[in-house]
């Protein structure tokens, strides 16, 4: 195997941007050739049952004749936010603190990206300013195939099997969606999608989506006198019912919210999107209850059988704590590893979703570890290429 900072590099050249308009799976044909050469560098080490599944995920498995198998995952796609396929990152060794010019037009500044200030003294990649770097999760990658490379050359230390799997279309929701556990075939799971590898997840966001449709009655404005009802303005009546700060950009770490993220209307009919988050799930519930209240307030005043609200309320995701807390044998294998390695390791709850959720109620426990990368999903984003090194020794360490 090269060495890991060649091998990232050879990656994030590889443009495999998801496409969020695409009908098929996965979303973009560059996915699967990139997905054809992680098979091909894993049958070049020698791991002949690497293979890509008909929905474009790589397996491989390395048998140790243990009993337990430990599996790591990540994704091979990068954001639509900006386009990717970066051929010429820039590193700075011993990185010291000051302003990074990218380009012409874009720098890095401490001061405006405080994450910086935590890099310094660290080896660090960055962009050219015109693409996203793919860390993203090209860094979870390059740490899994080094890791594998020194476990296949070092079996006798380790105490677990691996089992390694890739997938597609993360960026876009879809992560998990043809995730096969029993193809994955192990015991417990870890992502390596994540920012500093000081800090790992096992907390998200229990999601759930509402839409909301308003019928009112219409009539031409010059008669409408205690007749017309003004859906639109109901529609903005209902908007001004909600707990005013229970949105997203008043709350942080585990407090939920209401967020409105569509409105539309006229006389005849308006419609309202929210999604709801919580971490709690007794209080998501309660969210769920607050817009069903406020639709009966509004019926009740409005009393009118022409006028109609209907509701809708759709579950997303869950949060894994809610699995975790019964069952801590992941989570334990983590302290261990960091324990072992001399590295201190906090638990951060994730402000969104995560595919681990997700394969964790599939059966497959499977909370999330860092992989360096920061300010992801643009032309700001950082790798710290010192802590991809020193998260392939945690993982020698989490497999002992
Ligand atoms: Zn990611």
């Amino acid at each position: 195997m090269k060495d890991i900072v060649t091998l990232f590099k050879e990656l994030i050249a590889f443009d495999t941007m998801s496409d969020e308009s695409s009908l098929s799976y996965p979303s973009s044909d560059k996915e699967l050739e990139f997905a054809d050469k992680l098979v091909d560098i894993l049958h070049s080490e020698n791991v002949a049952n690497a293979y890509k599944d008909e929905y474009g995920l790589v397996y491989a498995k390395v048998d140790n004749n243990k009993e337990i198998t430990i599996g790591l995952i990540a994704h091979m796609d990068t954001s639509p936010e900006l386009k990717g396929g970066l051929k010429n990152p820039v590193i700075v060794n011993n990185y010291d603190g000051s302003i990074i010019k990218l380009n012409e037009n874009y720098s890095l500044d401490p001061k405006e990206f405080p994450f910086l200030n935590e890099l310094i003294r660290e080896d660090i990649i960055h962009t050219d300013g015109e693409h996203l770097l793919g860390g993203d999760d090209k860094a979870g990658i390059a740490i899994i195939l080094t890791f594998l490379s020194y476990y296949l050359s070092h079996k006798g230390e380790f105490n677990y099997n691996l089992a390694i799997c890739f997938t597609p279309d993360e960026e876009i929701g879809k992560g998990a969606l043809h995730f096969d556990v029993k193809k994955m075939n192990s015991d417990v799971a870890f992502t390596l999608d994540g920012g500093s590898i000081y800090e790992a997840n096992y907390e998200n966001f229990n999601a759930a989506s509402a839409s909301l449709t308003i019928k009112g009655v219409g009539i031409h404005p010059g008669s409408a006198k205690n007749i017309m009802v003004n859906a639109a303005l109901l529609g903005s009546e209902f908007i001004n019912l909600l707990p005013k700060d229970m949105v997203p950009e008043k709350t942080e770490e585990r407090e939920g919210f209401i967020h409105l993220t569509e409105f539309s209307g006229n006389v005849e009919e308006a419609h309202l999107n929210f999604i709801l988050r919580d971490h709690d799930s007794s209080l998501l519930e309660e969210k769920k209850i607050i817009l069903k209240n406020i639709v009966n307030t509004l019926k009740e005043k409005y009393n009118n059988p022409k006028v109609k609200f209907i509701l809708e309320i759709h579950d997303e995701y869950r949060n894994m704590f809610d699995y975790f807390i019964n069952d801590m044998k992941a989570i334990n294998l983590i302290n261990k590893a960091y324990l072992n390695s001399n590295v201190k390791i906090s638990y951060t709850p994730i402000r969104g979703g995560t595919d681990g959720a997700t394969i964790t109620y599939m059966g497959l426990p499977c909370p999330n570890l860092g992989v360096g990368d920061f300010s992801p999903h643009g032309r700001y984003e950082v790798v710290s290429l010192t802590q991809m090194k020193k998260m392939v020794e945690i993982l020698k360490e989490l497999y002992k």
